[in-house]
């Protein structure tokens, strides 16, 4: 295993994008596993749902949304700190940027260092890097729910925090009338989870029931295709709860006979590889995964901060 390219560095495959649309006026891109996008209409603006790398990256994706529609951008909605969607906020021109009150402090305690450290891990993503002005700073962040009124007969965007998950702050955009849910990096859609910043034990109990609950008929997970119907909404929530369990009952079990984390790694990528080897960015992830469930059984309740540095040093001791 030592010779593998560190996390997603040697995949520079340019991804196929795809815009589709959900109901009247609810938009979804996604692009093979890379992160997905979304868009709301309300009667007379926007509210879109993710910022994706970079000013570049995002305006190609607004490109693509104007297309269809040509209002303005009220609201842009980040589900949550991570670099991959948040730094292309700039693009948007959005008169409110909104997110969790627990994101606008991580952005604060490790944004700079995540920039750094997701760049590092996945290269590609970020297009014409230098486009980034600066760290995305929210304006409105709130604790529990936020709901927007879209007008006319569109009914609402609810914009709900439902737990610690896959960071402390996470949020979904859901729609009610139309049971569409895009649900951050909270599900993945055949796409395997990162969950170096997360709280397995809450994500894969209280927070995704809540999710669950919801009774969505079509999610945008934070990667893969659109999921479309009750059953299939099920099974990628599902798969999503399976992958967390398995981390947690692998890194517990060596936790208590007195294993080491490298001895961790190896059984949850046992575990793990025959069903999930094969999707987007499952290699890359598993060691930063198994470095925080490692560290959340042993009691450390905030995740450490990522560096350039620290994936590095992780990802060596786990391929030697
Ligand atoms: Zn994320």
């Amino acid at each position: 295993m030592g010779a593998r390219p560190f996390a997603s560095s040697a995949d520079v495959e340019e991804k196929e994008q795809t815009l589709e649309v959900l109901a009247d006026g609810v938009y979804a891109l996604t692009a093979e596993g890379d992160p997905n996008v979304g868009a709301v209409e309300g009667e007379d603006f926007l509210v879109c749902f993710e910022a994706l790398a970079t000013p570049v990256a995002a305006g190609e994706w607004l490109a693509k949304l104007r297309e269809y529609t040509d209002k303005p951008i009220r609201y842009l909605v980040l589900s949550h700190y991570h670099a991959v969607r948040v730094l292309g906020a700039s693009a948007f021109d959005a008169e409110v940027i909104v997110a969790h009150d627990n994101t606008r402090v991580l952005i604060a305690e490790r944004g700079e260092q995540d920039w750094a450290s997701e760049y590092g891990r996945m290269p590609r993503l970020f297009k014409e890097p230098a486009s980034i002005p600066g760290l995305t700073w929210p304006t409105l962040t709130f604790d529990d729910t936020a709901t927007i009124h879209l007008g006319g007969d569109r009914g609402v965007v609810e914009l709900r925090h439902l737990g610690r998950g896959h960071t402390e702050g996470d949020i979904v955009a859901w729609l009610p009338h139309q049971r569409i849910l895009f649900a951050g990096d909270l599900v993945e859609a055949q796409a395997a989870l990162y969950t170096g910043d997360a709280f397995h034990r809450d994500w894969s109990s209280s927070t995704l029931d809540r999710v669950a609950a919801l009774d969505a008929e079509t999610l945008v997970g934070g990667r893969g295709a659109v999921v479309r119907g009750r059953d299939a909404v099920a099974a990628a929530v599902g798969q999503t709860r399976h992958f967390l369990q398995v981390l947690l009952a692998e890194v517990g079990a060596v936790q208590a006979r007195g294993g080491t984390l490298r001895e961790a790694f190896v059984a949850c990528h046992a575990a793990l590889v025959d069903r999930y080897g094969g999707w987007p960015i499952f290699e890359h992830c598993l060691p930063f995964d198994v470095s925080r469930v490692w560290d959340e059984l042993a009691g450390i309740e905030r995740p450490e901060i990522w560096t350039a540095e620290r994936d590095r040093d992780v990802w060596n001791q786990l391929h030697s």
